[in-house]
C-alpha cells in the first residue's frame, strides 16, 4: 500500500524505530523521576550523541548524520511519545537552537571546538537572548559586549534561558552598538567556566520541569574576539534566521503533545462509565474528540508543509510562524478539553494529563509569543 507520507523514506522509518526503542527504554521509565527532581540524566544525553541523534542534520565532516529535516521531525515525534516535554526541550534547544547557530554562522575553528563535541553529546549548548526588561522587544536588550584589545567584555543579565544552568557553552546576544537598535546586536559564544559568569537562579516553572531554565549574570566577562559568532552587529538578523528550526520544533512538540494528550482522553473515555455507558458513547464527547482529532491533523499538515519548505531551502518564515501559531493554540485547546473529558481525575497529579496540560501551556509563549507571530504574519500580509 502507498504510504500516507511519502517523504519518509526507508531510512527515516529505520530511524523512527531506533528512536522509538530508545525513547521506550531510556527515557519513558525515568520521566516521572526526572520531572520530580527537576533534572535528567546527562548519560541519556550522551547516549543520544552516541546514537547520532544530536546531529542528524549536521554535515558528516563534523560528526553529524548529514541527513534532511524529516529526520529531525522523526526524532522529535518519537521522543515526545515518551512523555517528557521537559527533557525534549533540553535536547531541542541543544539540537535545533544552539547547534544550528554554530552550523550556519560559525567559523571552521568554532565548528571544531563547539559543534563536534555538541554532536557527540560531550557538551551542552544554549542561547541567551531574553532579558528581564527585553522579551518580545529583543532590540531593547541592555547586555553589552565592549571591545577591549583582543577581547569583548560582557556585562548584563539574561532570563528564562533553557539549559542555562547546565550548559557548557552559551550563545549570548549583546549590544555592541548601543545606538544601533536591530543593527547593534552581536552573538558571542561563551564558555560557562569563564570568570564573570554566574547562574543566579534556576527558575521554578509550571511545566517542562526536567529542563532547567535559568537567570544568568555576566559581570566583566572577558571573551576572546574569536568567539564572536557570525558578523559584528548582525546578531539580531542571525537570531531571526535561526528561528525557523526552533519554531518548527515547537510545532512538532505541539501536535505531538496534543496527539498524546488526546490519546489519554480517548483511552479514559472508553473506560469511564457514567449513566450506564462509557462516556465516549455520549455524542457530545465523541464529537468533541472527533473535532480535536481533526484540528490535530490540520496542525500536523500545516507543520509538514512548513517543514517541507524549510527542508527544500524555500523561504518559509510566514509558513513556519503560521504553523507555530496554529499548532500551539490547538495543543492548548486539546490539553484543556482532554482534562475536561477526564473530569476530576484529570485534575489529579496521579493522572498524566496534568503534565501535558502544564507542559503544553508554554508553547504559545516560547520561541516568540503567538501575539508576535500574528504581528509578523499580519505585516507579511501587508497590514
Ligand atoms: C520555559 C521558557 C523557556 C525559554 N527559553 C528561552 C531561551 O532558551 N533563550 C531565550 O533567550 N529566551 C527564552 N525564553 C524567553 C521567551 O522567548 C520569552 O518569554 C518570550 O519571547 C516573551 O518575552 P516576555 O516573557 O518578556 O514577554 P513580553 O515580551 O513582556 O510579553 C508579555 C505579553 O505581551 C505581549 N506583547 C508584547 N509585545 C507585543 C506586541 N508588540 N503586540 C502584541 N502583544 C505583545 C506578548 O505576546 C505577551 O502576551 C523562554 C521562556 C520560557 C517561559
Amino acid at each position: 500500500m502507498e504510504k500516507k507520507y511519502p517523504m519518509f523514506t526507508e531510512e527515516h522509518d529505520m530511524l523512527r524505530q531506533s528512536v522509538r526503542d530508545f525513547a521506550e527504554k531510556e527515557v519513558a521509565p525515568y520521566v516521572d523521576e526526572w520531572e520530580e527532581n527537576e533534572t535528567y540524566d546527562m548519560n541519556t544525553f550522551k547516549k543520544m550523541g552516541d546514537l547520532g541523534f544530536l546531529g542528524l542534520r549536521v554535515p558528516e565532516e563534523y560528526g553529524g548524520g548529514g541527513t534532511d529535516y524529516w529526520s529531525v521531525v522523526v526524532l522529535f515525534e518519537e521522543m515526545i511519545r515518551a512523555g517528557s516535554s521537559g527533557f525534549l526541550t533540553a535536547i531541542g534547544v541543544h539540537t535545533e537552537v544552539a547547534i544550528p547557530a554554530i552550523m550556519h554562522f560559525g567559523t571552521e575553528e568554532q565548528k571544531q571546538k563547539y559543534l563536534v563535541p555538541a554532536v557527540k553529546g560531550e557538551s551542552l549548548g544554549a542561547l541567551a537572548v531574553t532579558e528581564p526588561e527585553a522579551g518580545s522587544d529583543v532590540a531593547s536588550m541592555r547586555a553589552t559586549a565592549v571591545e577591549d584589545g583582543d577581547s569583548y567584555i560582557i556585562n548584563g543579565n539574561k532570563i528564562f534561558i533553557s539549559n542555562g544552568a547546565r550548559a557548557d557553552w552559551i550563545i549570548v546576544a549583546a549590544k555592541t552598538d548601543k545606538e544601533g537598535g536591530y543593527n547593534g546586536i552581536t552573538e558571542l559564544i561563551v564558555d560557562t567556566d569563564t570568570p564573570g559568569f554566574e547562574v543566579s537562579r534556576k527558575l521554578d516553572k509550571v511545566g517542562l520541569r526536567s529542563c532547567d531554565t535559568a537567570e544568568l549574570f555576566f559581570t566583566d566577562m572577558r571573551v576572546p574576539k574569536e568567539n564572536m559568532l557570525g558578523e559584528l552587529n548582525k546578531g539580531f538578523h542571525q537570531i531571526m534566521a535561526n528561528f525557523q528550526p526552533e519554531r518548527l520544533l515547537v510545532a512538532i512538540g505541539a501536535y505531538g503533545g496534543a496527539e498524546a494528550a488526546l490519546q489519554l482522553a480517548i483511552d479514559y473515555a472508553k473506560e469511564r462509565v457514567q449513566f450506564g455507558k462509557p462516556i465516549s458513547k455520549q455524542q457530545h464527547n465523541a464529537f468533541k474528540i472527533a473535532e480535536l482529532a481533526t484540528k490535530i491533523e490540520a496542525s500536523k499538515e500545516l507543520s509538514y508543509r512548513a517543514a517541507d519548505m524549510y527542508n527544500r531551502g524555500v523561504e518559509c518564515m510566514k509558513e513556519v510562524m503560521m504553523a507555530k501559531l496554529y499548532t500551539t493554540d490547538v495543543a492548548n485547546e486539546v490539553a484543556y478539553e482532554a482534562m475536561q473529558l477526564m473530569g476530576g481525575y484529570g485534575y489529579m497529579m496521579e493522572y498524566p494529563i496534568q503534565r501535558a496540560w502544564r507542559d503544553l501551556r508554554v508553547m504559545t509563549i516560547v520561541a516568540g509569543t503567538n501575539e508576535i507571530m500574528k504581528l509578523i504574519i499580519s505585516r507579511n500580509l501587508g497590514l
